[in-house]
């Protein structure tokens, strides 16, 4: 057997794919192999908001690198990539106190954002509770994408732009090194050659190194989502995040007011129990998605999770909404629910397994925001650029 590709990236979603896409970037030839018909993992569930601003510093860089790429695939290719803004909706006075913090945190780190009067919030986002908003931090440059579209336009995009050899319907469940080359072999007995390979899996730990995986401290997080029907005559501009977000993503965890305001925290409260935060992203049709709740069990015992769709999240989560937004109607169209895997102690899970086999997985919350960044790096250090 001889060598077809320079690197066969084993997983779909939108890490896979930009690993893909850099290293066809970068001149090599690159397979990207799915076992799905098409993908159908994480990064289709999500909400499609490309958030640097929630980061932490490290992560905040590669968000903004991702910016950049999904605006420039856009300017060639619609992927489905909007320019609306993300903004952070404070409903008291410690959550004021934590975005003016975090507007003088990325003052310094040069990344544009404005501070929003309670009335310009008002203004900015229609059917916005005028009980509920005290102030808003705006950050313009970010964008949101269709995440039930959006990969299957990018990967469209590379197959016909840039020479990518798309295998779906695959399930890898051997990899090996050899003298050719590392050998793949796909559950219908294909098998496949390339110089070097890296699995983005996502949260399927079952087809290959399932003890690698059963040893790791990866976790699987269960999120509940929501869809209203399409809103009539009705916009809602970019990402909005509110008050428990502000008190939930890394970016806050920089301010100095952080750990003081979050020690006054009830640990026993309704939405600590359910890992519920609100977040509202209006899709392409007019509809409202809604969201989020988070469960979790270790990577072997992610079956733990279940089934399931609890009533009792939905309806805390729609109660919670309604608090903040009066949407036109919050008729459901849609529940489901997503994961991701994450890593308990690291910001991601890289394994090295000789020197032509790479695992990267357990981006956890923040794929659709640094997969497009990070991958860019990841790719220069595994082919020493
Ligand atoms: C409900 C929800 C909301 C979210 N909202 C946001 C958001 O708004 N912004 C944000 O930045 N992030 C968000 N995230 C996180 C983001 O969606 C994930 O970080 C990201 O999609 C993970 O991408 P991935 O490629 O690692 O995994 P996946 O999307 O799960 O892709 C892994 C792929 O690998 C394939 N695969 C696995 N093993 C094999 C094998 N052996 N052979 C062949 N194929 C294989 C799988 O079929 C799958 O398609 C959200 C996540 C969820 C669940």
């Amino acid at each position: 057997m001889k060598i077809e590709y320079d690197l066969i990236v084993i997983g779909g979603g939108v890490l896979g794919t930009f690993h893909a896409y850099h290293a066809l970037q970068m001149g090599f030839r690159v397979a990207l192999i799915e076992k799905d018909k098409k993908p159908q993992g994480a990064t289709i569930q999500n909400f499609g908001q490309v958030v640097p601003s929630g980061m932490d510093s490290k992560w905040q860089t590669y968000g903004r690198s991702s910016l950049k790429i999904y605006k420039e695939i856009q300017s060639k290719f619609d992927i489905s990539v909007r320019q609306n803004g993300s903004v952070y909706l404070a409903s008291n006075e410690e959550e004021v106190q934590l975005i003016e913090e975090l507007r003088q945190i990325n003052q310094a780190n040069a990344y544009e954002s404005h501070l929003l009067t309670k009335q310009q919030c008002l203004d900015k986002y229609p059917g916005l509770r005028s009980d509920y908003v005290k102030a808003g931090l705006f950050f313009p440059e970010e964008v949101t994408v269709e995440p039930r579209t959006m990969i299957y336009k990018l990967q469209d995009y590379m197959i016909h732009q840039m020479g990518l050899t798309l295998l779906l319907n695959t399930s890898i469940i051997n990899c090996e090194s050899s003298s050719e080359g590392v050998v793949l072999s796909s559950a219908a007995h294909e098998e496949f050659v390339a110089a070097k390979v890296i699995i983005c899996n996502g949260n399927e730990f079952k087809n290959l190194y399932p003890a690698l995986f059963n040893e790791s401290d990866l976790e699987v997080s269960k999120l509940q989502m929501l869809q209203t029907k399409p809103q009539a005559n009705y916009k809602l501009p970019g990402s909005v995040l509110t008050g428990l977000s502000i008190r939930r993503y890394e970016a806050f965890y920089e301010c100095p007011s952080f750990k003081a305001i979050k020690a006054k925290e009830d640990p026993n409260s309704t939405e600590k129990k359910w890992g519920v935060h609100i977040l509202f992203k209006q899709a392409a049709d007019g509809s409202v998605i809604l969201g989020d709740s988070h469960q979790y069990a270790d990577a072997r015992n992610q079956e733990d999770l279940g089934f399931d769709l609890d009533m009792d999240i939905d309806n805390f989560m729609i109660a919670e909404a309604r608090k903040i937004i009066d949407l036109p109607n919050y008729e459901i169209q849609n529940r489901w629910y997503g994961r991701y895997s994450q890593c308990k102690t690291t910001d991601i899970f890289e394994k090295t397994i000789d020197t032509n086999i790479h695992i990267i997985t357990g981006i956890g919350g923040k794929g659709m925001t640094g997969s497009a960044g990070f991958s860019k790096e990841n790719n220069i250090k595994i082919f020493n650029r």
